[in-house]
């Protein structure tokens, strides 16, 4: 039997990030049920930070993750865990008022936006297809991230702090008596006052175990799929490229190009893997808005983002039981807005207030709250319409 201050559930960018935060004051224990930490959703995202990106807090938690992502702590690491890519946003001549709305809402927190035409937007990326779209927004401040790096560097200080990683270590059994609560798995049993469950795709399953009614925080699979470029194309300088109607996004990956069809599947917690469909409407994506022919797939593989039906953080204090600590619902954002996450899930579960910077910025407990009435409702299933996460 191990004791420690907070036990943390899950080994992905958020409980990583999420140990971090909560090591400078107390003793925590994670506990990962895969041999290495990042295997699921945070080993397979496309690794960019755009403040463009995701529902309205989650894009301001990207916002508010910035800071740490382009000046980390000393020692934290030895390479940077950001570099510029730039994001290129498009839009088809009745898109243009919300692609607007988009640029003035990124003005409004500071980022640098440029509005242009798709034909202009050529300079950006050049086998664009510019007459499928009317205007574009281009994003400077958009980045790749390292999230090997991330992940490193937070496991790294975790443990210079007198943290631990435990590494197939399933969770099966999740008890609450008196103060404490115990968790057993197949590398041991430990015990702690207070539980982060940071399980992504699992989190329903984890509250299941605690004894938790249902909360509406479910698995949806997407696909990623990479190719060859076009020969002698200069791609390192391309930038991320979406549509504003949220039907495809590529960008370059390590030499080749990277699309996905923002696919969106409800799923079971589970090893997801690329959809063969969905594979072929990526490339068909690729052939009618740009002018690349996908000659031959290189790699391609599916991963799991993770939502409340309004698409919006769920980190907070379960109604029913303050001391399990909800850090889910990362969606689209987790690797981007993980480090503001991870400092508002750490004021939760260490009973203090949320960051003066987070709030600052409209974050308030009870618009993140679990116990909010889209996520405590067993019906609320369906995906929001509306919100940039949602797609044709
Ligand atoms: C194709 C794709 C592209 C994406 N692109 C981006 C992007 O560009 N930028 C961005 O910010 N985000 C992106 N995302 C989203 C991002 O990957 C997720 O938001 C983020 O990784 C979620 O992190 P997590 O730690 O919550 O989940 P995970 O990384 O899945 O971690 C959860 C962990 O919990 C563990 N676990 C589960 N059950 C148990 C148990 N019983 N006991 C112990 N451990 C358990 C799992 O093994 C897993 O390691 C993308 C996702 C996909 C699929």
């Amino acid at each position: 039997m191990e004791t420690a201050d907070f036990i943390v559930i899950g080994a992905g960018i958020a409980g990583a990030s999420v140990a971090y935060e909560l090591s400078l004051g107390g003793k925590v224990v994670v506990l990962e049920m895969e041999s290495s930490a990042g295997y699921h959703s945070t080993g397979r995202s496309a690794a960019v930070m755009s403040e463009n990106y995701g529902p309205a807090l989650w894009s301001r938690l990207v916002t508010a993750s910035r800071a740490f992502l382009e000046t980390p702590p000393e020692r934290f690491t030895d390479v940077p865990l950001v570099t510029s890519r730039g994001a290129l946003f498009l839009a088809k001549s009745e898109e243009q008022a919300q692609l607007t709305e988009q640029a003035e809402e990124l003005v409004r927190r500071g980022a640098s936006v440029e509005l242009t035409t798709a034909d202009e937007a050529l300079r950006f990326c050049p086998v664009l297809r510019a007459s499928e779209f009317a205007s574009a927004m281009y994003e400077q401040d958009c980045k790749d991230i390292d999230t090997d790096a991330l992940l490193a560097g937070y496991l790294k200080a975790l443990r210079a702090r007198g943290g631990r990683l435990v590494t197939d270590a399933k969770v099966e059994a999740l008890t609450h008596s008196g103060e404490t609560w115990t968790a057993t798995t197949p590398r041991g049993v430990f015990q702690a006052p207070i539980v982060v469950n940071a399980a992504g795709g699992w989190v329903q399953e984890i509250a299941a175990l605690a004894g938790l009614p249902y909360r509406n925080v479910v698995p949806f699979r997407r696909t990623a799929v990479v190719f060859d470029p076009p020969v002698g194309s200069a791609i390192h300088s391309w930038p991320m490229t979406f549509d504003v109607a949220e039907t495809f996004y590529f960008k370059p990956e390590a030499g080749r190009i990277m699309v996905s069809p923002v696919d969106m599947a409800p799923s079971d917690p589970c090893d997801a893997q690329a959809d063969e469909l969905e594979v072929a409407i990526a490339i068909d994506r690729i052939h009618r808005f740009t002018t690349m022919e996908v000659q031959r797939v290189t790699h391609k593989w599916g991963g799991l983002r993770t939502f409340a039906p309004d698409h919006e953080p769920v980190i907070g204090r379960d109604p029913e039981q303050p001391s399990f600590i909800w850090l889910a619902g990362q969606g689209g954002n987790g690797v981007m807005g993980g480090a503001a996450a991870a400092r508002l899930a750490a004021s939760f579960a260490q009973g203090a207030a949320i960051p003066a910077d987070i709030a600052a910025l409209g974050i308030t407990a009870e618009n993140v709250s679990p116990g909010r009435a889209c996520v405590v409702d067993p019906a609320a299933d369906a995906p929001v319409v509306g919100t940039l996460e949602a797609f044709e």
